[in-house]
């Protein structure tokens, strides 16, 4: 429910005027920044997707993290390429040299040929990436970098994320690193493998007003919250339309960004720049966790709109996926038992949340 946005910044957003040479700032800015090409994008999934239309042929395997959104599946769809799902780790929740597969065996029935690998750093957690080069080096395979949830953070080894594959996915959405409700950009570097043509269709009006009204509507509802009344106000906003839930975005790959978004996108990535970047999230793994969630809610924490529910969340495009449950365990486990905390609130509002959260943390295995 936006409960990221400040009064001030809730305002300046609803209030934003952007004009065309916001869209150049931007472009200038990541280009100089990631040194590539940028395309400004509807939302984060197009400009993934244009970033896989431009260095692979339909019907390639992609290699994606085992713990994902249904963002990253629907855009490996739209470029027809083939994800390969790998399970992760619980501790980073990022997949690693020990969970690739061993893709010289040639027992690989399914016949498909991975040829790139998508490093997604989830929540913010900075994947292996020494390790992860070097394999891609050794199987050839070209690296896409989805910076949805990791924009401005640094790699172990110093490098940013975003400077490393040959093309850097951002997205502005909703609780995104970079957030200003719906948006994108893709930087793609040299050679692409296919020309990609920059959209220029502004949004849709409707998408324009619900990306500038959200975070007062948030708002609204969250002042509602004690009265049981703002999760009813929401819901009847998500029906009527005028709120759209963060998986319905629809891919789009004639559209650009908005003016204003662009405008805030920008003011964001100059502020990220000084700051650094926190984790987006801190997780736990736990267990009961309907239990703990009823237990945090009746001290005033809710944190049931968690992420992820699934391996590849929301719950309810899961079983479009046909997800590879078998084979990445470990991001089942994890959809099961995780919980996650927002960053923006200071440690001292989440201290008594943790409290309660101690007693059914998962015991870590040797
Ligand atoms: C949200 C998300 C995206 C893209 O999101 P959009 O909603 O299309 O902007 C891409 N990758 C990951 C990992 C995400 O969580």
């Amino acid at each position: 429910m936006a409960a990221n946005y400040s009064r001030k910044e809730r305002l300046a957003h609803t209030f934003a005027i952007g004009r065309r040479g916001d869209c150049q700032n931007l472009k200038t800015y990541l280009e100089k920044k990631y040194d590539g090409e940028a395309i400004l994008c509807k939302n984060g999934r197009s400009a993934l997707a244009l970033a896989l239309k431009a260095y692979f042929e339909p019907g390639d395997g992609i290699i994606v993290n085992g713990f994902t959104c249904y963002a990253v599946y629907e855009a490996i769809k739209a470029a027809g390429l083939k994800p390969v799902f790998v399970d992760i780790s619980k501790k980073d929740l990022n997949f690693n040299t020990r969970t690739l597969p061993k893709l010289d065996a040639k027992s690989d029935s399914s016949n498909v040929q991975v040829r790139g690998i998508i490093i997604q750093n989830t929540l913010g957690n900075p994947a292996d990436i020494k390790a992860i080069e070097k394999f891609a080096k050794e199987h050839s395979l070209t690296i896409i970098e989805d910076l949805a949830h990791c924009a401005g953070s640094k790699y172990s080894d110093g490098r940013e994320v975003g400077t490393v594959g040959v093309a850097a996915a951002l997205s502005f959405g909703k609780d995104k690193s970079i957030d200003t409700i719906s948006g994108g950009a893709v930087i793609l570097r040299k050679p692409q493998k296919h020309e990609i043509k920059a959209p220029t269709k502004l949004p849709k009006l409707s998408d324009h007003l619900r990306a500038r009204f959200y975070p007062l509507f948030g708002a609204i509802c969250r002042g509602l919250t004690y009265l049981h009344l703002g999760g009813a106000l929401m819901r009847l906003l998500v029906k009527i339309h005028w709120v759209e839930k963060s998986a319905d975005n629809k891919l789009d790959l004639d559209r650009t960004l908005s003016k204003f978004e662009a405008k805030l996108a920008l003011k964001q990535l100059q502020v990220l720049k000084k700051t650094g970047a926190m984790p987006l999230r801190n997780f736990y793994l736990v267990n009961n966790r309907e239990e703990l969630l009823k237990e945090l809610a009746k001290h005033g924490f809710y944190f049931n709109g968690f992420w992820y529910e699934k391996p590849v969340s929301p719950e309810r495009y899961y079983k479009k996926v046909h997800f590879p449950e078998e084979e990445c365990q470990n991001a089942v486990f994890v959809a099961q038992h995780i919980i996650n905390l927002p960053t923006y609130y200071s440690k001292q509002d989440l201290e008594p949340a943790k409290k309660i959260i101690e007693p059914f943390l998962v015991k870590e295995e040797k």
